[in-house]
């Protein structure tokens, strides 16, 4: 392996540029070209490749989002697109490449490899944390701690004015968003889609709950089977004397610095990828699994294993009281 090329794809996610930086820098160390394919698989059909320095991911490992842009690309869900792909890295003479996204990324890489053996190796970068494979993905931990923060400055609000307040937070297909930042902010309940909602008992709880509190807060993953509305309506509809507001977080929780702990995992696995690939793997993901960096096969990566640990959904209803 001479020439490596870089990508980031799906949704953005903080960390991702402190991926990007360690792959770029540690393909340098190991005497590699490194190139920088723009707006994921997109740009890959496109040809949008340009080579990459040590220069060119200065001062980026603090910045959000990702310098090289990301895209959802249809052509690549087609034969002919990923045909057109593969004809512009043997253009460049690059022989192996490093993709950070989800599931979906994954998915389309495994097809690559399949149809013309190219060695790609993947990070996880995706807020959600809905990957087998890796404790944590890049992008989660600041994720929660912007919650944790919109959240906190919600309850001051609610607290004030004795409201209960149904925050939606992100997470189409997990609820790891909404465990976390709701044990972290006292949330009297939290939804998610991967259990069903026993309404009778959230509505025992917060009837049953200290009388003389005077904030309450629900936590909905965006995913879950009703929604933040529906939920709220719930309520409203139950306790018709309790002032209910509902709050959608939205596209705050994809932006922002990365956390320490997000540009530590970036760098490390970015390190690891390169390191890879050196040793002739391909098809996998690497992850850290208790503090140990791990390789993951795709097709086991983008199981959605059931992450929810059930000791964290106990945790809400033994604290809440
Ligand atoms: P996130 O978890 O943030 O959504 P993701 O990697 O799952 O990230 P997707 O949009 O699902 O994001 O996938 C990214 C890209 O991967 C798609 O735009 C598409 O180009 C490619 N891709 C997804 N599924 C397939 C597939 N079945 N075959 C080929 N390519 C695919």
């Amino acid at each position: 392996i001479k020439n490596i090329a870089v990508l980031t794809s799906g949704g953005d996610a903080p960390g991702m540029n402190a991926g990007i930086r360690a792959v770029v820098r540690t393909g340098i160390y190991n005497n590699l070209n490194v190139f920088g394919v723009r707006r994921g698989y997109d740009g890959l059909v496109k040809g949008e490749i340009v080579p990459m320095d040590a220069k060119s991911v200065a001062n980026i490992i603090q910045r959000g989002g990702t310098i090289l842009k990301t895209a959802r690309s249809e052509e690549f869900k087609s034969y002919e697109g990923r045909k057109q792909a593969y004809e512009n890295i043997k253009k460049l003479g690059i022989d192996a490449l490093i993709v950070i996204g989800g599931d979906g990324t994954f998915t389309g890489a495994s097809k690559f490899i399949e149809e013309f053996d190219v060695p790609i190796l993947g990070m996880p970068g995706t807020i959600d944390n809905d990957l087998a494979g890796t404790d944590f993905t890049i992008g989660y931990d600041t994720a929660i701690n912007t919650v944790v923060d919109a959240v906190d400055k919600i309850r001051d609000t609610a607290e004030s004015h004795d409201r209960v307040f149904v925050i939606e937070v992100m997470g189409r297909d997990s609820g790891l968003i909404a465990l976390r930042s709701g044990i972290s902010t006292g949330a009297e309940a939290v939804l998610i889609p991967e259990l069903n909602v026993d309404y009778d008992a959230i509505m025992k709880r917060l009837d049953k709950s200290r009388k003389n509190k005077s904030s309450r807060i629900i936590i909905v993953a965006e995913g879950d089977k009703e929604g933040g509305e529906v939920v709220a309506d719930k309520i409203k509809e139950n306790f018709p004397h309790y002032d209910v507001r509902l709050s959608i977080l939205g596209h705050i929780q994809r932006g922002g610095r990365p956390s320490c702990m997000d540009r530590v995992l970036a760098s490390r696995l970015g390190v690891a990828s390169v390191e890879g690939l050196l040793e002739g793997r391909r098809g996998e993901m690497a992850g850290l699994i208790c503090g140990q960096v791990q390789f993951t096969p795709f097709n086991k990566a983008i199981k959605h294993i059931d992450k929810i640990n059930e000791n964290l959904t106990r945790i809400v209803e033994i604290l809440s009281l």
